[in-house]
């Protein structure tokens, strides 16, 4: 492809993008495929002569296209948002067409120094006070595997990374049951091993930790010679969106000097709204923050970022300098990549840059607040029908329930089907958790595009199919 055709091609792309979204609402929100179907359809063997961008294109919108599911989709209700708004759309197509790698400041200064700018913006927008510095990771995964890494250097005074934790002491770190399985991930690659993730006991609308299990069991692995080595709490969980009280845990990891990490991901976005904030009250005394503006914000994927409060800690836990990464006679610079797991680097900020002039927070604010006023009323809505039942309360923009099975049907199945036919009728797209051990819908509203009426018609769906089943 020359430059002319690319050009071309680009502007194609830009066109099929625009009306793309405008359409989104007359698609199925998540296709009607079988697995394989896609598969099958691709050729078997890669081409050995080029083919025409034409016929590569078709292919696209033939082959491809009707396979997605439509995050964008204003009825996506499931999961959690992974809101890509045009205007962030736009600045990676920019850095697409610059295809940078940004691991050190010198490969990439305006890159760096985006990063370290928009992430303080960010800090000023959530209400986090001066004092966290930050970087933007691929993924809230990635983040809390550095929080992890960094929990284990600092227990282990440095040593982990040298001499591996073989005849080391036996960590321990603590978290609910609440937490997103990137927490046990983290645990599994850093070697500390899911027997030594300690689950405390939650209780309370929000299935908060109990600050006094949390203490007591800290206070019995260190009697029992065990290392206690770090806490992470919840803000908005992904299951029912549950939350710890951090300023309690942040009191109880001071007290025994354990590094706190928070996994606001999905919440974080709302913390632009100062009214909301009070769910994490106390996260300005975590030692790392991590929130993914590729949520609920509207960066487009990957945007995932991750405050800290001593990066120099993660700096030691993770830098690795050979010769050829060194910037000789450039001090006082960031080098991200010594910020994460791999070296290579995308240029993440310029989309969050785009979004924020673009949108302006009070902007995002209003977006966020109908968001968190619809699921509070769609939950009102479902809680006055006589056969569905609210089983957990909105927390934010997300609430669960249940639709009541008939008289000797096993209400689990009952439920899983309710959800599989909603999905399959394909106007809106939910999916379910298990709550105290029993399947439960969730529902959440946050997605860029979203209206009241999308909501209103997520009533009807979810009752029309329901009642069609029972
Ligand atoms: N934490 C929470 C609360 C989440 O909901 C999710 C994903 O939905 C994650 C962490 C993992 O995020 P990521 O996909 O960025 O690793």
């Amino acid at each position: 492809m020359n430059n002319d055709d690319f050009r071309q091609w680009s502007q194609r792309a830009a066109d099929w993008g625009a009306d793309y979204r405008n359409n989104l609402r007359e698609r199925p929100v998540r296709p009607l495929v079988e697995p394989g179907d896609i598969f099958r359809s691709i050729e078997a063997s890669p081409p050995e002569d080029a083919e025409p961008m034409d016929r590569i294109f078709a292919d696209f919108e033939e082959k491809i296209v009707p396979g997605m599911t439509h995050w964008q989709h204003p009825r996506f209700f499931a999961y959690f948002p992974a809101n890509a708004a045009p205007v962030s759309v736009v600045a990676e197509y920019l850095v697409s067409a610059m295809a940078a790698q940004c691991m050190l400041w010198q490969t990439s200064p305006a890159a760096t120094e985006l990063e370290t700018r928009t992430v303080d913006w960010m800090r000023q927008a959530l209400g986090l006070p001066e004092g966290f510095s930050g970087v933007i990771q691929d993924s809230a995964s990635s983040a809390t595997l550095n929080a992890v890494l960094t929990m284990r250097e600092r227990a282990l005074d440095w040593q982990g990374n040298k001499k591996g934790l073989a005849g080391q002491g036996r960590l321990r770190i603590y978290s609910s049951d609440q937490v997103h399985t990137s927490i046990d991930r983290g645990i599994w690659v850093s070697g500390i091993g899911e027997d030594n993730l300690v689950r405390i006991p939650v209780a309370g609308r929000f299935r908060a930790m109990e600050a006094a299990a949390l203490e007591a069991a800290i206070v019995a692995d260190r009697e029992a010679g065990m290392l206690p080595a770090g806490i992470i709490a919840s803000v908005g969980g992904t299951s029912t969106g549950g939350t710890d009280d951090i300023a309690a845990v942040a009191e109880i990891a001071r007290r025994h000097g354990l590094y706190l990490h928070v996994d606001a991901a999905w919440a974080g976005s709302a913390m632009i709204c100062p009214e909301f904030r009070h769910f994490w009250a106390g996260a300005e005394l975590a030692d790392s923050i991590v929130f993914n503006p590729h949520k609920w914000l509207g960066a487009q994927f990957d945007c995932s970022m991750q405050f800290i409060r001593q990066p120099e800690d993660l700096v030691r836990t993770l830098a690795i300098k050979p010769e050829f990464l060194k910037t000789h006679g450039r001090d006082g610079i960031i080098n991200y990549s010594e910020w994460s797991v791999p070296l290579g680097r995308r240029f993440r900020a310029l989309k969050l840059w785009f979004l924020l002039r673009a949108h302006g927070l009070e902007n995002l604010r209003t977006m966020i607040r109908n968001h968190v006023a619809w699921s509070e009323g769609l939950a009102l809505r479902l809680a006055r029908e006589p056969d569905f039942e609210i089983v957990s309360e909105p927390m934010l923009s997300l609430f669960s329930f249940r639709h009541k099975a008939a008289a000797g049907a096993d209400a689990d199945e009952h439920n899983l089907r309710l959800v599989n036919a909603i999905n399959d009728d394909g106007r809106i797209y939910l999916t379910q958790t298990k709550v105290d051990g029993r399947v439960a819908i969730r529902f959440q509203v946050g997605q860029f595009d979203a209206t009241a009426e999308d909501v209103d018609a997520a009533f009807t769906v979810i009752t029309e199919i329901a009642r069609a089943m029972a």
